[in-house]
């Protein structure tokens, strides 16, 4: 799976870091980045509550076509 987030919605509300820490960081410019290219399954679902509660719709995810 991957996830994207588009710096230009995202809000630095935060509220996936709190999610899932592994994968998303806050950049210093005050919009979070991705920090893993594929999200490792045991992280999967975290990923996908992140993208369901940010407020700003910023986070996407698409499964890999296998
Ligand atoms: S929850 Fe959404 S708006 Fe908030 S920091 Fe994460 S991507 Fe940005």
């Amino acid at each position: 799976m991957k996830v994207r987030v588009d710096p230009g919605s995202c809000a630095g509300f935060g509220a996936c870091l709190g999610l899932c820490p592994k994968v998303f960081k806050l950049h210093d410019d005050g919009y979070t980045v991705v920090l893993v290219d594929e999200v490792p399954a045991e992280l999967e679902d975290a990923v996908r509550q992140a993208a369901g509660q940010c407020p700003a719709n910023a986070i996407s995810v698409s499964d890999d076509p296998r």
